[in-house]
């Protein structure tokens, strides 16, 4: 804001505060001698109607607009201020979207609402942070994400500091120490575990205690909390620590922050425990100084390796500043200027040159080429929508509109170089195996193909690995056993296996093969965190897609073709879609182009309960949270994919995607899986209740002329690729009869190819 008030004339209006209850609304005025920044604060009559609070803050809002000259610029923190604001006239209106404030406890009912409406009327929008742009980028054509910057000369001040406050300098060492709000995203447990590993460890809290009560926090002789502190006073308390906490929970309330004070911690010089916040894992993870820990037993041996860097100031501090060099506030202060004069400019371009706004760059409008007539707009730029619009075109001469709402091709298959130059899938690891010719030689034509075989280890409480599908080798692991034949093996899980009458579950399946005891250390805790419910209440074909084995066969599939995209699947998508009749524009969303555009039919591969306006309610769908990360190490793991089926570690796999590409490189990229209930829409749910919901849905499709429903999330099937594939190249033939043209099968054969 200092930075923007040199150009402009910047207003804050605060929240409401409650004065004496005679009194008329008034506003208290501070003004920052430093930027000329007026802060107003509405005071409302304690005791006055609540009802009334709005039209006395809009009354409060106008007084204050009378007296301002020239154009407005609307910035809104948080959707909570539009219904006093709605009515402003503004050049131009900003959401700077700080978090997912809908997420918080406490959070109002309306807030969801307002932020759609401010979402709609918003010129352009910043979010606080890459996962949290992840997760709005849908919901806006001008949207753009910037994580924390740092005032590093602020904070290096307490690598230098001597003298503490009071009441820390007599706390023993070591020290560990948080600063912030300490409310319903700390994991107090984890504090607490903490605390009681390492009795001789002072752990220092400051920060105001929000929205939980204070009495749910842990007490323990070794935890100090020393109440809110000014920004002014952090850098001497940080000199006086050793290491530097950010104890998150990892929950709904914590999944797209992006937290500040890991560049402030860093930039006061010292090393940084987390547990896996996805930006901070991101951002920062690549560093020594900054570890990342799930569980409290991973967190304490983090802690330990971070005391120990802190001994030493050595390359890992250099490291942190060499990272940090390239964050300032100027820098984020000139892109934002930036987007809000191109903002300005496509509004409204002469007045933009006349108020001599910053130099513009020619503004970046998407050519809308919705306009044009097109035989099909087809939504989703996924494997079914990929598919169909290379058929209709290539095929029939057909004139193609392909729409994603994310801002690019291939759906969940999307993969790309990471900063490391790793290629990596974006929407976790995919394994392309079938066993159907004709989806084969289909995808065949648009790449080469590198033989991978995908292998699979559990890794049990211990730490214990072991061949899944279950397999002789792990029943020999496991067990200390010496089976030598299949017949054996076979015996051996009759032996345990437990008769069920009729096969219902995920749980049936598995307790019918191979009995309670290695369902239970296979099958169950990976079920219910993947699903977030038990085997017991999902369909059986949920778990029969992995089998059991009684030979040694490790790998995770058996299908006959079994091959990578030698170019991985972005490329892949591009040279399916390389087609004359197609226009493909990304981070478009069906909502935008469904009445503009001029089509005569549609085929969507979106959810389908969405595409209906949830008419019968939601068709539930499971998400997932990725953690990506770059290590600087050649290999991370033996094999593609280790499962981690103990309930007790938060996600369920992590998959190293070099030995599915067969790339050579220095560092390898890995992925973690986090199973939850918000989110993305990855998974139908297989359960009969949801089957017979989606039902209702289906038969609503049917009788709507004109459109089709194609896709794993359109007809809510636990589809894999080829699947997928298979589906769309049958609804093309089913497109083309009913046209009366023949289909010509795709000729190319699959051809493997060594790696490069
Ligand atoms: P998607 O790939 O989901 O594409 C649908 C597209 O539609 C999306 O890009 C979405 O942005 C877009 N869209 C939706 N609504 C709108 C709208 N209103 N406006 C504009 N655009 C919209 N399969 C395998 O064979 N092997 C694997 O190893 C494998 N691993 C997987 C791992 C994970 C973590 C997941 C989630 C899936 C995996 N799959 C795997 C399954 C595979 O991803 C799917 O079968 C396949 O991608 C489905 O293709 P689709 O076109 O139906 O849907
Ligand atoms: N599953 C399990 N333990 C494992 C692997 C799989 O319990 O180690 C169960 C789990 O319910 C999972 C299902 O089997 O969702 C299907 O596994 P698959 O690997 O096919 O899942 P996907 O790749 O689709 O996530």
């Amino acid at each position: 804001m200092t930075r923007f008030a040199k150009e402009r004339r910047v207003i804050v209006w605060e929240e409401p505060v409650f004065g004496p209850p005679e009194r008329t609304p008034r506003l208290d005025s501070n003004v920052c001698a430093e930027s000329g920044v007026v802060v107003l604060t509405p005071v409302l009559p304690d005791g006055s109607p609540g009802e009334d609070h709005e039209a006395m803050i809009r009354g409060l809002l106008d007084t204050v607009l009378a007296t301002v000259e020239g154009d407005i610029i609307r910035w809104y923190y948080t959707p909570m201020m539009l219904p006093f604001s709605r009515h402003i006239e503004a050049v131009c209106t900003v959401y700077d979207c700080m978090d997912e404030l809908a997420n918080f406890k406490f959070a109002p009912p309306e807030l969801t609402l307002l932020e759609r409406e401010l979402m709609s009327i918003a010129d352009v929008v910043f979010t606080g942070g890459y996962s949290l742009w992840e997760a709005k980028r849908d919901r806006h054509p001008n949207i753009h994400p910037f994580p924390s910057s740092v005032d590093r000369g602020h904070f290096a001040k307490a690598r230098v500091l001597r003298g503490e406050p009071d009441d820390q300098a007599g706390l023993p060492w070591p020290r560990l120490g948080f600063y912030g709000v300490v409310d319903e995203r700390m994991d107090l447990a984890l504090l607490a575990a903490l605390a009681d590993a390492r009795p001789d460890w002072s752990l220092v809290i400051l920060g105001p205690v929000v929205k939980i009560n204070p009495d749910d926090l842990p007490k323990r002789a070794n935890i100090h909390y020393l109440g809110g502190k000014d920004y002014e006073e952090l850098p001497r308390y940080l000199a006086g620590w050793d290491v530097a906490l950010m104890p998150f929970a990892i929950n709904e309330s914590t999944r797209f922050i992006s937290p500040t004070k890991t560049p402030e911690y860093l930039a006061g010089g010292r090393p940084v425990v987390s547990t896996p916040i996805v930006d901070v894992a991101r951002h920062y993870g690549d560093l020594e100084a900054v570890k990342i820990a799930a569980t409290a037993e991973e967190f304490v041996a983090a802690c330990d390796q971070a005391l120990a860097l802190s001994r030493v100031r050595g390359d890992w501090l250099k490291a942190v500043d060499n990272a940090l060099a390239a964050l300032s506030w100027d820098e984020t202060f000139g892109r934002m200027n930036l987007e809000i004069a191109r903002a300005i400019a496509k509004r409204d371009p002469a007045a933009a040159v006349d108020r001599g706004a910053t130099i513009l760059p020619s503004p970046v409008i998407r050519p809308s080429s919705h306009k044009k007539p097109f035989d099909y707009l087809i939504v989703g730029a996924g494997f079914a929508g990929s598919v169909l619009a290379e058929r209709l075109t290539s095929q029939l001469g057909k004139r193609v509109m392909l729409v994603d709402r994310r801002m690019h091709i291939g759906g969940n298959a999307y993969d790309e170089k990471d900063a490391a130059g790793v290629l990596m899938h974006r929407y976790g690891p995919h394994i392309f195996h079938t066993n159907s010719d004709e989806v084969a030689a289909y995808l065949s034509q648009f790449t080469r193909w590198r033989p991978y075989e995908h292998r699979v280890l559990g890794c049990l409480r211990g730490g214990l690995h072991v061949p899944i599908p279950i397999n002789r080798t792990t029943l020999n692991t496991l067990y200390g056993l010496d089976l030598q034949s299949d017949e054996a093996a076979e015996a051996y899980l009759k032996s345990r296996a437990e008769p069920v009458e009729k096969i219902r579950t995920s749980e049936d399946v598995v307790v019918s093969a191979v009995g309670r005891e290695l369902y239970e250390t296979f099958f169950q805790g990976y079920t219910r965190k993947q699903w977030g419910m038990d085997p017991s209440e999902l369909d059986k074909s949920v778990t029969a897609r992995v089998p059991t084995r009684t030979n040694t066969d490790d790998r995770y599939f058996t299908d006959k073709f079994q091959n990578m995209p030698a170019e991985g699947y972005t490329r892949m998508f591009e040279n399916m879609l390389d087609q004359a009749g197609v226009t493909v524009e990304v981070g478009v969303d069906f909502e935008d182009v469904r009445d503009e555009a001029d089509y005569d039919r549609l085929i969507f591969t979106g959810p389908i309960d969405e595409y209906f306006d949830f008419r019968y309610g939601k068709l539930p769908y499971r998400s997932l949270a990725f953690r990506h990360e770059t290590l600087d190490q050649e290999w991370f793991q033996p094999v593609g994919t280790v499962n981690y089926p103990d309930e007790a570690v938060p996600y369920t796999r992590i998959s190293e995607y070099k030995h599915m590409t067969g790339q050579s490189a220095r560092k390898t990229t890995v992925t973690y899986e986090y199973p939850q209930a918000e989110g993305d829409p990855y998974y139908p749910v297989p359960r009969p209740e949801n089957q017979a919901l989606y039902k209702r849905y289906e038969a609503l499709a049917l009788e709507t002329q004109g459109v089709q429903f194609v896709g794993r999330l359109a007809t809510y099937r636990y589809y894999n690729m080829d699947q997928v594939v298979g589906q769309a190249l049958a609804t093309f033939r089913r497109i083309a009869e009913r046209e009366g043209r023949a289909v010509i099968a795709a000729q190319a054969a699959g051809r493997a190819v060594a790696a490069d």
